[in-house]
């Protein structure tokens, strides 16, 4: 029998905060109306407070799992202390600093603002399409833009893992295309799209994703992003770095604190060379869970240190779906314990697909349907 993942849609609110809101309400409430109102958000508020509950659980019962599991000597300690320091970054440039079409860039331009609106109201992709081009005309096939004001200091390909999850991607290129345009980054999208009958395997489109990016030009920068992640900080910026990148470091749905200091999920970066390296993800997850865990014990065999934003940059919202939980891969305990035998058979190196490629406007599409004999592995 399978078990799915529970999911986490109830929007999310510090306890102390709801304790707040229900003191605040039974002050003010003078009659009965107000009264069967006030029990229904009490016990809204109840039901959310019981999500929260469950999602730090479900967090502390990941930790006593992965340590009963590891052995090896690639997980690592529970803390919090990886993410840079909270010391403000240095400045950002002032508002009429003028840099020069033959200059690199620079990474802290003045439009980065910080703090963004996260808009999650649906739409249609031809809206979003037509009004990403009416802002500016020079956004190409394939979700393609560069900077014509200066030299990109990267070239971003962002790579999203998908299977009918229609509603999100509109919302997140609306998202995002406008901030990777004001991070003067060069960018294009690709969607990678898993058919057939098999479960989800994230980690394998993102291969494909890649290797089919590389086609097109020769990008130094991946990003690999879960369609329904929304940074609400526009200096998380979307470059590469000399360390392995995790940028959803804070997500809403799990009160905005990292689950566990290995989590390298959600959306994360490698240069093209830390890729290779590592021998990009491995084939071998199939069905929700355990793959991003992977990639983190390959970083860490290949010497590398992730680095995350800092403070309040690496904050995500992800958006609310009723789509049934992909069923958990209850095999990824024992696979990651092999992280380090697997890592060099498993991954970029014995990969095999045909995929069918179409440029849309906004991303290219690329659909593969993933079976196991795909990507065999000798055992390990
Ligand atoms: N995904 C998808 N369809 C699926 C399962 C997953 O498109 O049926 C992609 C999508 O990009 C999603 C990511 O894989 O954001 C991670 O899956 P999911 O959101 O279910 O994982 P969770 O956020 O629950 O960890
Ligand atoms: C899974 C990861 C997932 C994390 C947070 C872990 O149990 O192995 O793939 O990202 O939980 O949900
Ligand atoms: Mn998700």
């Amino acid at each position: 029998m399978y078990i799915t993942k529970a999911k986490y849609t109830a929007k999310q609110t510090p306890v102390s905060l709801s304790l707040c809101f229900r003191i605040h309400i039974s002050l003010s409430l003078p009659h009965f109306l107000s009264l069967s109102l006030y029990v229904f958000m009490v016990q809204a508020r109840g039901i959310q407070i019981r999500e929260n509950v469950k999602n730090i659980g479900a967090q502390v019962l990941e930790q006593v799992v992965r340590g009963a599991h590891s052995n090896n000597g690639t997980d690592y300690a529970y803390d919090f202390n990886s993410s840079e320091s909270e010391a403000p970054p240095t400045t950002y440039l002032p508002e009429d600093f003028n840099y020069l079409p033959s200059q690199v860039c620079p990474e802290r331009l003045p439009t980065m603002k910080g703090r963004l609106e996260v808009n999650m109201t649906e739409i249609l992709l031809d809206e979003v399409e037509h009004s990403l081009l009416r802002a500016d005309p020079s956004l190409a096939p394939g979700g393609y833009w560069t900077p014509t004001d200066c030299q990109p200091r990267w070239k971003v390909a962002i790579l999203i893992p998908f299977r009918n999850r229609h509603e999100h991607l509109p919302i997140l290129l609306r998202h995002l295309v406008p901030v990777l345009q004001r991070q003067r980054l060069q960018f294009a999208f690709y969607v990678i799209e898993q058919t057939g009958t098999e479960p989800f395997n994230r980690a394998m489109l993102f291969n494909v994703g890649f290797k089919e990016a590389m086609k097109d030009l020769d990008w130094n920068c991946l990003v690999f992003h879960d369609v329904d992640h929304l940074m609400e900080n526009d200096r998380n910026y979307y470059g590469c770095n000399d360390m392995p990148r995790h940028f959803a470091v804070k997500l809403n749905k799990y009160s905005y604190m990292l689950p566990y200091n290995e989590f390298f999920g959600g959306v994360s970066g490698l240069t093209v060379e830390q890729y290779k390296k590592i021998n990009g993800f491995p084939n071998a997850f199939w069905g929700w869970g355990g793959e991003d865990d992977d990639l983190w014990n390959r970083v860490q065999l290949a010497n590398y240190t992730v680095s995350r934003p800092s403070g309040e940059l690496g904050r995500y919202m992800s958006i609310p779906h009723h789509h049934h939980g992909e069923a958990q891969f209850l095999g990824r305990y024992t696979l990651l314990r092999h992280s380090k035998e697997r890592q060099g058979l498993d991954g970029l190196s014995n990969l095999n697909y045909s995929p069918q490629v179409s440029r849309r406007h906004l991303y290219t599409n690329i659909s593969v349907s993933l079976t196991r004999n795909l990507a065999p592995i000798a055992d390990y």
